[in-house]
């Protein structure tokens, strides 16, 4: 009865693992919630006092499809800011968060049975919307190399038929930022092999010392014509529900956004549009540094805890708000106790005798991890954080009550 297209999709995996948390809390047990791809926080001050003044304003109207061009030249002057290159606001469009930005990247860019390398562990979300605009997601397994893609792994998956690469640095979900020497390598390879970058940046405002974020556009502006930069302000604001985001690239790509876009949405939401631009107006990173400063204390508080792991590795959380967690090790020693032991399994055992939810690898193509995110209140996080490694540690070799 339904479409064909609807077998290629079903909601998202990782906000499954949010309802599983939310129901096994409404039975009246006591979840601490490590699901969600956000940060708890209030809202920036500017953003507040943006939207209040338009609402005042009686601001109600559509606006351009690619959103208030006075949003697109105050984008275009952050991101020439970030890349240290000149960017026009005709190279920027406006999207209901990063999302839309991706799923236009791949609408415009991708035919039928072209294919996109995906390093793997990904974002749930990058391989459904590439099967939906036609294409065909090959993934490249990173497991081996510290969750970094290596070039010659790249360049192994590539076909004639590869049109594009997904690189996403700080990583969801697995919290690695890749170096210079990664990014000039991919960049060098897209522009020899002739391939699109799609570049989602959505954690660079959280890249932990020693490690910095770089846009890859700066590290390769030879490549420049080959990037799509897709970013939003629901990790940077911790603005997740407002639903403003952008895509950069050439004119003819922004064109063509636009061009669809104006088919299926429209301009973003027009209050939340003014809010931003009167943030972007405002010029004060008080409240980023803020928020950044909140992610960095809860990423020591929680890698001071989990370091008492003695099962499974100490995650890297070079960005990011998420600590991803190699089960690789404990599979092994449950197996040589021929006992199968998945992500699922873990996350379950998790639930159920720590009280804390988290994701499993399952739903970013990888059955040895799991995910946690640390974008919660500290105090709930150190709590999580104890009953989750007293149990971790606890897992004996074997526990096929799980199963
Ligand atoms: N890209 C990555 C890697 C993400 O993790 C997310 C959300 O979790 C998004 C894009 C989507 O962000 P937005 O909420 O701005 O649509």
């Amino acid at each position: 009865m339904l479409a064909q297209r609807t077998f290629m999709f079903r909601s998202s995996d990782t906000a499954a693992a949010r309802s599983v948390a939310r129901a096994a809390a409404a039975s009246g047990n006591e979840i601490i919630d490590l699901t969600a791809g956000e940060i708890w926080s209030d809202l920036a001050p500017s953003v507040r006092e943006g939207a209040i003044a338009a609402i005042r304003c009686n601001i109600n109207r559509y606006t351009d499809t690619l959103g208030l061009m006075e949003l697109r030249h105050a984008l275009a002057r952050k991101i020439s800011a970030e890349t240290a290159q000149p960017w026009s606001a005709d190279e920027v469009a406006v999207t209901s968060g990063a999302k839309q930005a991706l799923y236009n990247a791949a609408m415009v860019l991708l035919n039928p049975g072209d294919e996109v390398l995906i390093p793997s562990p990904y974002w749930t979300t990058f391989p459904t919307q590439i099967a939906l605009a036609g294409g065909k997601p090959i993934f490249v397994d990173t497991r081996h190399s510290n969750y970094v893609p290596r070039v010659p792994d790249l360049i192994a998956a590539i076909t004639p038929k590869t049109k594009a690469i997904v690189v996403n640095t700080p990583n969801n979900p697995t919290g690695t930022v890749y170096g210079r020497d990664t990014l000039a390598g991919i960049a060098t390879l897209a522009v020899e092999r002739n391939l699109w970058i799609i570049f989602d940046e959505c954690y660079g405002a959280f890249a932990h010392a020693p490690y910095t974020h770089d846009p890859i556009v700066s590290v390769a502006p030879r490549a420049r014509d080959r990037i799509l930069i897709v970013n939003s302000f629901s990790k940077s604001l911790a603005l997740t529900g407002w639903r403003i985001g952008y895509l950069a690239g050439p004119s003819a790509v922004i064109g063509a956004v636009k061009a669809l876009q104006s088919h299926t949405t429209s301009n973003p939401n027009v209050i939340a549009q003014h809010a931003l631009l009167h943030h972007l107006e405002t010029r004060s990173p008080i409240f980023e540094l803020r928020l950044q400063r909140h992610v960095a204390n809860a990423r020591a508080l929680g890698l001071s805890i989990l370091s008492a792991l003695t099962l499974v590795p100490h995650p890297a959380a070079q960005g990011g708000f998420y600590f991803y967690l190699d089960l690789r090790g404990l599979q092994q020693r449950t197996q040589a106790n021929r006992c199968e032991l998945d992500a699922d399994s873990v996350v379950n055992a998790l639930l159920m005798d720590a009280g804390v939810a988290t994701v499993s690898g399952t739903a970013f193509g990888d059955p040895t991890g799991i995910r946690l995110s640390y974008g919660i209140d500290l105090e709930l996080l150190d709590k999580a954080l104890r009953r989750l490694t007293a149990t971790l540690n606890e897992l004996t070799f074997c526990f096929a009550r799980y199963l």
